[in-house]
């Protein structure tokens, strides 16, 4: 799993192909796609209250079914406020489902290994045999969970995935700076 932090830079990259998007308001449209990015990673908060922070995670909140019931909900939100239902709930699927595919590839040393992806329809996990991103060391007690993020391996795991995803995210705003200079009527 990469931290919130790559998962954050995914969003704003996603973001920048189509600022806009959500809200009017540039702060307001890129918290959304950060939310929906790492949105998936909130199946840590119900094991935290239990003292057992792993208990849910990668659990059914990381799979299509969650994806699908999250642009459902987002697309009626949006209906309700813009009467636009599929574009908006597209999208939140979009970013749901790429929160799933950085995860499945990377590294997981913690049982269950990987993601149900495909629940409700099958229970199987599935985890890439070549992931990129690296895993996360993490005391499995509330106690101590947030303390024991902070060491040598994971600040490690977190340059990689600020090189990989800014990377992406410097690509995106390049592209959009190179296609707007090109716009219509040069
Ligand atoms: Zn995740």
């Amino acid at each position: 799993m990469p931290l919130p932090v790559g998962h954050a830079l995914a969003g704003i990259a996603a973001q920048q192909v189509r600022p806009g998007f959500f809200f009017r308001n540039r702060w307001l449209d890129a918290a959304l796609f950060v939310l929906l990015s790492v949105l998936p990673d909130a199946d840590f908060l119900p094991g935290l209250l239990r003292g057992r922070p792993n208990l849910y995670h990668h659990g059914a909140f990381h799979s299509i079914g969650a994806a699908l019931a999250v642009a459902a909900l987002a697309g009626g939100l949006f209906f309700l406020r813009t009467k636009r239902f599929w574009p908006p709930a597209a999208v939140s699927f979009l970013l749901f489902g790429f929160h799933l595919f950085l995860d499945y590839f990377s590294l997981d040393l913690v049982a269950p290994f990987g993601l149900p992806l495909l629940w409700p329809f099958s229970g199987r996990y599935f985890i890439s045999a070549r992931p990129f991103f690296s895993n996360i060391t993490r005391s499995a007690r509330s106690g101590d969970f947030f303390p024991s993020l902070f060491n040598r391996h994971n600040l490690e795991a977190a340059m990689q995935e600020i090189v990989i995803l800014g990377g992406l995210l410097a690509a995106v705003v390049a592209l959009r700076l190179l296609l707007g200079k090109r716009s219509p009527g040069e």
